[in-house]
């Protein structure tokens, strides 16, 4: 999915949130940014530093309903720091055109979905049969008790966290069986 700034649409709320500005005289127009690691939250307003920051992630209608959200925050100013949607906010909110309450329902609704539950890689070294869990595998990772000669650690599995730290597990407990015995 294209983040929203690359598209037209964010030219339209450039410009949607001049005029706003323009009939309600809010001078200089905050700074409008976009962020792609906004994967759940919508928008932030920083009335100090006059920045509204939409998430790169909304789908049109969601980018211009947080647009008047957070540029009723900027209207509410300092005032609005100990109760940011209290009722002075809710006043401006309904005066831009945004709902006036506090979060929607939903997240950004074109933010990637994670692939962080398939992200393990299961790796062995080739010499002891030791087992390790890895985010990321640099090139030549081995064993440091074995040493490089045994080998690089051999990649077995890419899973779950879940499955790879069991997969690891099963030998540690094998290993306490043989010392016991
Ligand atoms: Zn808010
Ligand atoms: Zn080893």
């Amino acid at each position: 999915m294209q983040p929203l700034n690359e598209t037209a649409t964010a030219r339209a709320l450039d410009k949607l949130l001049i005029d706003l500005c323009d009939r309600y005289g809010f001078k200089p127009v905050p700074k409008l940014e976009w962020s792609k690691r906004m994967v759940k939250t919508l928008g932030l307003a920083y009335p100090t530093k006059n920045v509204i920051r939409l998430s790169a992630w909304l789908n049109p209608e969601q980018a211009e309903s947080t647009l008047r959200h957070e540029l009723a925050h900027i209207a509410t100013g300092k005032n609005g720091a100990r109760h940011p949607h209290g009722p002075q906010w809710k006043k401006w909110a309904i005066e831009l055109g945004a709902p006036p309450v506090r979060a929607s329902a939903n997240g950004p609704a074109n933010a990637p979905v994670r692939k962080a539950t398939y992200s393990l890689w299961g790796l062995e070294c080739p010499k002891c049969g030791l087992r390790l869990a890895r985010k990321r595998v640099r090139k030549g990772l081995y064993h440091r008790d074995c040493g490089p000669k045994a080998g690089s650690l051999v990649r077995r599995m890419k899973d779950t966290a879940e499955r790879v730290y069991s997969w690891v597990l099963r030998t540690l407990d094998e290993t306490k069986t043989n010392e016991a015995s």
